[in-house]
């Protein structure tokens, strides 16, 4: 049977929390989702959930995992908050066969339940603020890569993210996401949606697996190697970034220069102007020196 909580209701959270003992963690991003519109929203676009393997990055106490599991889906739900972690365990979804909840903190766990269970079919979170970007990179970075991934994100990180080159947001997260991702904004969600409510506004992204990848495998390594390099001081020009980063000290000056000059890119231009063809472009002259 399906637990039926409140969760719009922060006095019924507040009553839940203290008749277990103990209050929300600042430390931890506890702001719950107290909009069942904008739940619905977010669930909506992890459809079709039948069946399907999902991976839910703090549940809390279960207002997005209770819909995943009317939709019949198979949740490996990662909480790092023992009491929250109780809740879900005896009180909202007991025998629950289609939950597995992994206890800790998720960027320790995540990796050895994707040794034993593989790229899950769909991700999806409203994530603590403080582990958002880093969470996205490291599934990435590892290559974890489901064919969907849904976050809710501050504005700010979903923004860069879902970035183009020229603009501010333009970094090294927006081009690791974009390699394997197209990115789209689903909706704006003002933080009175939440309890209790953060001072920024969140964004629900969508991110769909590309067909191909923008960048080949063989070239990746390379690739996101340059990246670092290019993006490390903003304001400095590709041509010093490189000579200060590690293509500088392997290739040295004269190489870096003839890299950017068989690219046909200016060393005077900033690294957050270069799009994917350009950066490609790049790599691929670096790879053959
Ligand atoms: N999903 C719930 C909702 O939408 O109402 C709660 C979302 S709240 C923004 C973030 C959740 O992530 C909290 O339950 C918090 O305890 C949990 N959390 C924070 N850091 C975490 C970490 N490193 N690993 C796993 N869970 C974490």
């Amino acid at each position: 049977m399906i637990w039926d909580f409140p969760y719009d209701s922060p006095n019924a959270i507040i009553a839940l929390l203290e008749s277990h003992g103990f209050a929300m963690s600042k430390k931890f991003g506890q702001n719950f989702l107290i909009s069942s519109s904008a739940r619905q929203k977010i669930t909506d676009c992890l459809q079709p959930l039948t069946g399907r393997r999902v991976w839910e990055i703090g549940p809390g106490i279960g207002a997005l995992t209770t819909l995943l599991l009317q939709n019949e889906a198979q949740v490996t739900a990662f909480e790092i908050d023992h009491g929250f972690c109780r809740i879900l365990r005896e009180e909202a979804f007991p025998n629950e066969d289609k939950l597995i909840l992994i206890e800790g903190d998720a960027l320790k766990t995540w990796h050895s339940i994707y040794g034993q269970e593989g790229v899950p079919d769909l991700i999806f979170g409203n994530l603590p603020y403080n582990i958002g970007s880093i969470c996205i990179a490291r599934f990435l970075e590892s290559q974890c890569l489901p064919q969907r991934m849904v976050f809710t994100l501050q504005k700010e990180v979903g923004e860069r993210l879902g970035a183009g080159p020229g603009s501010k947001a333009w970094s090294t997260l927006s081009i690791l996401a974009q390699i394997d991702y197209q990115i789209e904004q689903v909706s704006l969600i003002k933080g009175s949606a939440f309890f209790p409510p953060p001072n920024v506004d969140s964004v629900v992204i969508r991110m769909e697996k590309r067909p191909q990848p923008l960048v080949k495998v063989a070239i990746r390594e390379l690739f996101l190697q340059l990246m670092d390099d290019l993006f490390t001081q903003r304001r400095k020009t590709v041509r010093n970034n490189l000579l200060h980063g590690k293509a500088g000290s392997r290739h040295g000056k004269e190489l870096v220069l003839q890299a950017l000059a068989d690219a046909d890119i200016p060393e005077s231009e900033r690294a957050e102007k270069l799009g994917f063809e350009e950066l490609l472009r790049l790599v691929e002259a670096f790879a053959i020196l």
